[in-house]
């Protein structure tokens, strides 16, 4: 008999394998489907979690190679890289977080998870397929779309060869490669590129746009690039990558310059992250009302498609496309689907972190992006190279910049680039999600030393900035 569920979820994501907890958690029947080795999705074993795993070996050889620095006397001559068990701490964290997300689907009661690959047959039904080509088929009141993305490709010739990887695939390559080109200059190239220049590695990005991280505040984004290329990192924007040819043991990579000029440039590998695209392929959507678009599963603001029982979250549907987003895109989803008291998350209110070194903090509106809504901003700034604790770290380059309402106050904004940004993100995120006035902030007791005390020393410069214009001005 087939079986009935009150919601399937397909894809056990970061979106996927909360919103199935959550609404199990209210008793619910839910089954969730996931295709892959485990839950956790491309966060858990293709992106976030891997990343950040080299990350912090890169950081942490970086570190002891200036241990002189602080009173420490080392043999830095003899720090050298182990890159299999780089390889194998990442395997061992994978299966740990892996195996931990199993085990917390299993005290649901009423959650039933399958490993398969779920297409929908019509708008209540479903059809699993199993590793052993058997497939069964199910039947649900309301799904829920979170099949996540992969990375995108162009079409570049010789993009499908040898020793060109994806954000995937580098992430289980087994040597450093001596020399790396980097297609794209977004978050992952940044974040790979200074990860591999690390392990030792010469890096050249090749970038379309006029510079690395368009998105990003751009006072921001050009401070890190110029630190990168003060790193050795070769940087060329504005290019058109053309080709890629391989012959023996080299990679030619090659590209139209800003100046119409055809350039190469040889290596020994290359990395492509020149964006993702939603998962939609294979999901069986044509056979719903469900509608795509090349950036995603178009759904409206309760983040329901055009099939009034289907849900879609995450990565399927488009920027930005973040673990933390999907989660909380999903939970509010379950919140709203039990009844439950909710707000969906607003895009100008998102947070992100970029992990390059120095790491940029994202949370909410640029300066530029304020103005262009038509708001009337004022913006508190603070040079990290005056702060205690980034002293103490010997990591005093950085900047904070919070943007806030001119007329109620209330803070639309904060961006920092500094190393530890990560560290204090969160509280930007909050004092930008409740939109609170810089008063409360410059009023408010923060310990010492500690980077979260920039946002008061922020608030309190540009206060008294105020201040005495006001007093020159009468
Ligand atoms: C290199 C890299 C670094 C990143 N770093 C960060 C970071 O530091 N911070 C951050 O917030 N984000 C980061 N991201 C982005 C983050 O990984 C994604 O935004 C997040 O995983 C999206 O979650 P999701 O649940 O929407 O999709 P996914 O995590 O992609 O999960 C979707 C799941 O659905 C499954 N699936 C797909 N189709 C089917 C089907 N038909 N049937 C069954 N199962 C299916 C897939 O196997 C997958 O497990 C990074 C990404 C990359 C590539």
């Amino acid at each position: 008999m087939t079986k009935q569920y009150d919601y399937l979820v397909v894809g056990g994501g970061p979106g996927g394998t909360p919103t199935a907890m959550a609404l199990a958690a209210a008793g619910r029947r839910v089954l969730l489907v996931e295709k892959g080795p485990g839950l956790g999705g491309t966060c858990l074993f293709e992106g976030c979690i891997p990343s950040k795993i080299f990350r912090e070996s890169a950081r942490r050889f970086a570190e002891l190679k200036e241990s002189a620095r602080f009173g420490l006397c080392l043999p830095t001559q003899d720090v050298a890289i182990n890159w299999s068990a780089i390889l194998e701490r990442k395997r061992s964290i994978l299966k740990r977080r892996s195996d931990a997300a199993l085990n917390n689907t299993e005290h649901f009661k009423t959650l039933e998870t399958l490993t398969g690959q779920c297409s929908l047959v019509d708008a209540h039904t479903a059809r699993i397929t199993f590793d052993d080509s058997s497939s069964d088929e199910v039947k649900f009141d309301k799904a829920i779309l979170s099949t996540g993305s992969t990375p995108f490709i162009p079409p570049i010739r010789g993009a499908d060869q040898h020793r060109v990887y994806d954000s995937e695939s580098i992430l289980n390559i087994d040597h450093i490669p001596s020399r790396l080109v980097i297609i794209g200059g977004g978050p992952i190239g940044v974040e790979l590129g200074q990860i591999f220049k690390t392990f030792g590695s010469d890096i050249h990005i090749l970038e379309a746009a006029p510079r690395i991280l368009m998105p990003v505040d751009e006072e921001l984004a050009l401070h890190l690039q110029q630190r990168m290329i003060n790193e050795g990192i070769n940087i060329t924007a504005r290019c058109q990558v053309t080709a890629i040819n391989h012959s023996g043991q080299s990679v030619f990579v090659e590209y139209t310059a800003e100046n119409g000029e055809k350039q190469r440039v040889n290596t020994d590998a290359v990395l492509m992250v020149t964006g993702r695209r939603p998962n939609v392929n294979g999901l069986g959507l044509e056979n719903t009302r469900v509608k795509h678009t090349p950036h995603g599963i178009e759904v409206n603001d309760n983040l329901q498609t055009a099939e009034d029982n289907i849900y879609a979250v995450g990565d399927v549907i488009g920027q930005p496309m973040f673990a933390h987003w999907a989660t909380a895109q999903g939970l509010a989803l379950a919140r709203s689907l039990l009844g439950q008291k909710h707000m969906f998350p607003r895009r100008e209110s998102n947070t992100a972190v970029i992990f390059s070194q120095p790491e940029i903090g994202i949370a909410g509106l640029t300066e530029q992006q304020a103005r262009d809504a038509g708001m009337d901003v004022s913006v508190a700034r603070y040079d990290y190279s005056q702060d205690a604790r980034a002293q103490i770290n010997a990591r005093d380059e950085g900047l904070l910049k919070i943007i806030y309402d001119s007329h109620t106050h209330h803070v639309v904004g904060v961006h920092a680039m500094v190393d530890g940004a990560e560290s204090i993100m969160g509280e930007a995120a909050l004092l930008v999600q409740t939109q609170i006035p810089v008063e409360a902030i410059a009023g408010s007791i923060h310990p010492h030393p500690t980077l979260t005390e920039s946002f008061v020393f922020a608030i309190r410069n540009a206060m008294m900035q105020a201040a005495q214009k006001n007093k020159q001005e009468t």
